[in-house]
Formats: structure tokens, sequence, C-alpha cells
């Protein structure tokens, strides 16, 4: 086992697995950069190197900073967390020729998962059912029209190097097409270092629906079954659950299957998601695989029962699983509510600063995943979440209440938040009825 790691990570997922670590016995190294300074994750671990400045790229993202902070701490392995170089398989591979454990399946897998072009044609043929479109990368417009044209119209112009939720364009009309097409590839480049872009059909009123995998190098995979995100803000998650309301038994034992199946195709070692977007059929398909842990994963650790970051620190250990499909029991409902620095009355609008007042509820079946506290302020350069409220109970309505009961007691003052925005969802009567799809959050709000 693993005698110490090193976080690549800052905020509430850092927290998160040096809490993991110390239950298994891990000691650990934070990093972090100036801008964090006086974050918890730099107190709770068991020594911290500082990495740079406040911007992200100097920081989090400078590879050899983070390389040397291990080295001189003689850390075995990095977890790198979600987000920052989680997916980046030039990082892992530094680290595999460091002699330093990547947290996470080989770079190889990374890579191929990364490109999501890629991806899909691997699926489709290992039999896995994924969005009708391109085969591989669009060079020229009259390439996208033919695809469009064949595949019908509305099309989603997605970046095959994406994520994040960023990159993405649907095109309604051959004209939108031709336009979004050169934005889409300028973007991507921009932000991604590659203007590679595929085409999908576009999904109407979907929902997005993922299957948490976790797979050994001994060839034993398991799912620990299904998380809804379907609530989303512009392509990005806000408030996820499991299991997914209203889904016939048969459909729910089918996609964790094509979960297994897509794992399985790619080898996969580590704990990992793959994603599908459903129709108001119950037909899925394939958009992705995350070779990382992900924000949500609390909800999945509290109706299997399984605390997934342990594991995957024990996988990358070179542990077998210690459990079997069948001894996976799911029992109650899982909500996840992100709370975010943001002011919903102004557009969602990043709202650091200073957390003047801070409370964080309690009681029976509630869980607060955060790096917030009484005075902390919020730095200018990272994502706005600054914690996770997620809520068990045995049903649905009742995890609502819950979840509606605790951000009430919920005090955060200084800065706006997303809470009152996470009330107006979970008062809805569709939402509370299971009757949702990813565009439910246009509905509330003035969004496009
Ligand atoms: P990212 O890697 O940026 O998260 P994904 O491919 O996972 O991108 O898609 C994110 C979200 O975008 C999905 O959950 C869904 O809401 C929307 N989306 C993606 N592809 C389609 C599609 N073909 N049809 C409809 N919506 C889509």
């Amino acid at each position: 086992m693993f005698k110490k790691i090193l976080i690549a990570n800052r905020g509430e997922i850092a927290l998160r697995i040096i809490r993991a670590c110390k239950e298994l016995g891990i000691k650990t190294v934070a990093v972090y950069s100036e801008a964090d300074r006086d974050s918890l994750h730099v107190r709770y671990a068991d020594e911290d190197v500082c990495i740079g400045p406040g911007e992200a790229g100097k920081s989090y993202l400078h590879v050899p900073s983070i390389i040397s902070a291990a080295e001189i701490t003689d850390a075995e392995a990095i977890h790198p967390g979600y987000g920052f170089l989680a997916e980046n398989a030039h990082f892992s591979e530094i680290c595999e020729s460091c002699k330093i454990k990547f947290i996470g399946p080989s770079s190889d897998t990374i890579r191929k998962a990364g490109n999501k072009s890629m991806a899909r044609k691997v699926m489709m043929g290992a039999g896995v059912p994924v969005i009708p479109g391109s085969e591989g990368d669009i060079k020229t417009e009259e390439q996208a029209l033919e695809i469009a044209n064949k595949i019908g119209y509305p099309v989603i112009i997605k970046a095959a190097a994406g994520g994040g939720g960023k990159g993405m364009r649907i095109a309604h009309t051959e004209i939108s097409l031709t336009n979004a097409l050169m934005s889409t590839k300028a973007e991507a480049n921009a932000a991604f270092g590659s203007d590679e872009v595929y085409i999908e059909k576009y999904i109407e009123e979907p929902r997005h629906i993922e299957v948490q995998i976790l797979a050994d190098k001994f060839g034993n995979v398991i799912h620990l079954g299904e998380r809804d995100c379907s609530i989303q803000r512009r392509h990005q998650k806000l408030l996820e659950e499991s299991p997914a309301p209203g889904l016939p038994p048969d459909v729910r034992e089918k996609i964790c299957a094509a979960g297994l199946n897509v794992a399985r195709t790619v080898n996969y070692v580590s704990a990992g998601t793959v994603e599908f977007l459903m129709d108001k059929y119950f037909n899925f398909y394939f958009i992705e695989m995350n070779t990382r842990i992900q924000v949500e994963h609390p909800v999945t650790e509290i109706v299997a029962g399984v605390d997934i970051i342990k594991q995957q620190i024990l996988i990358a250990a070179d542990k077998k699983l210690s459990f079997k499909q069948e001894d996976i029991k799911f029992s109650g409902h899982s909500i996840e509510c992100r709370i975010n620095a943001e002011d919903p009355d102004n557009n969602f609008m990043p709202s650091p600063g200073q957390i003047t007042t801070y409370s964080a509820p309690g009681g029976p079946g509630v869980r607060v995943d955060s790096h917030a506290y009484q005075g902390y302020i919020i730095p200018p350069y990272y994502d706005s979440m600054i914690g996770k409220l997620i809520v068990k109970e045995n049903t649905r309505l009742e995890a609502i209440k819950r979840m509606e009961r605790a951000l009430d007691e919920y005090i955060i003052e200084g800065i706006k938040t997303t809470i009152p925005f996470h009330k107006k969802i979970l008062s809805n009567a569709s939402f509370q009825g299971g009757k949702f799809n990813t565009g439910f959050i246009s509905t509330l709000t003035n969004d496009e």
C-alpha cells in the first residue's frame, strides 16, 4: 500500500481525498497556490508545498512544480481529483516515467477516452449504442452538410477534446451549421488546443444518465448503479441523484450492462464513469467515458455503500476488488446540490469574495463536502463550486424534503450562492414528479 499520496488539486475534492487517505492510514501532501494559502486542504494534509501563484496555469496545471513537490516529499502516488490535470494523458505519462503512481487509468486509456470522437468509433465497434453522427473529424463544410442531411437536423457540433460542457453548438439549419462549424473549431482550438470537431444528432429533451464503474487490474469490473444528471445549466450539472427517477428495472439493468461493456471494451482499470443520453422512449446512447472521479460521486457512494475514492486508491495500489457485483446492495435515494458562489439572479455571475457568516447543515442523512468556512475568501481564479450538499432518505420524495430542510439550514453570507435556486428546483412540480430532461433549467431561467 502507498505510504504517502500527493493531492494535485484544491477545494472540496482535495479534502475528500485527504479524508479517504487518513482512513486508509496513508500520509498526505497538499499542494497549493499562493491564493490558497489559507485553504482547509493545506491545514488537513500532513505536509504542504506551495507550487506557484494563483493562476491555475502557473500552479495546479503546472506539471514541473507538481512533480517536484512529489519528489521532494517522497510521495509515491498522485491523486489528480477532477478538473486540472485529471484527464491529461501527458501528465499521467510523466508520472509513469518518474515512477510516481498516477491514481487513475493508464495514459493510453486516458488518451483514447479523451478523444470523444475516437471513443465513439471504438464503442460502435463494440456494439454499444452511440448517437448517429460523423465517424471522425469534420474538416470541411461539405462534409458537415452531408452528414447533417443524412442524420437530419437539429445536430450538435462537439469538440473532440471538449469537456466541462464547453465546445458544443447546436444547429437547426444548414446556415446555422456552417456558421457554427467555424466558431466551434475556433473555440475548441482556443480552449482545448485542438480544432477537431465531430457531429451528432441533437437528441431532443434527453436525460443524462451515467453509470459508475470500478475495475481492478485483475479483470474484475463492477458497476455501482446509475446517476441522473439531467439538471444542468448550459451543459453543466447542478443537481444529481441516484437512482435515476422512473427508470424501468429492465432499462436500468441494460444501461448498467452497457456501462460494463464500455469499460471492458477499453480494458478499463480504476474508477470511471460511462455517460449516456436517454430519449423519452428510454433508448440510450453512449456519449463519453470520464476517466476520473466525478463531482457527483457521493450520491453513488451513499446508495451503493461503497467509498469510491478509497477503492480508486486501492485499485491504483494493485489490490483486487474485495467485493463482487452481487455484494452491492442498493438502498434508498440520494440527491446532491452543487453550491456555487454564483448569483442566480444575475445570470449566475461568479460571486467571489469573503464568506462573512458560515454555518453548514447537519442532522440525519446529511453530508456536506465543502472547503468553505467562516472568514474564507473565495479566490477569483478557480471554479465557483464551494461545496456539495448531499442527502439520503428512503424514497425520492423524502430525500427532496430532507434536501429542502438542509438548504434552509445552510447559512452562507457575504457572497451569493446557488442555494435559493436549488430551492426553486426542488419545489417544482415537474421535478418532484420525476418529469424532467436536460432542458429543465432553461424553463426556470431565461436561458436559451
Ligand atoms: P462534456 O464532456 O463537456 O461534459 P458531454 O458530451 O458529456 O460533454 O455532454 C454534456 C451535455 O451536453 C450532456 O449531458 C447533454 O446535456 C448535452 N449534450 C451532449 N450531446 C448531446 C446530443 N447529441 N444531444 C443533446 N444534448 C447533448
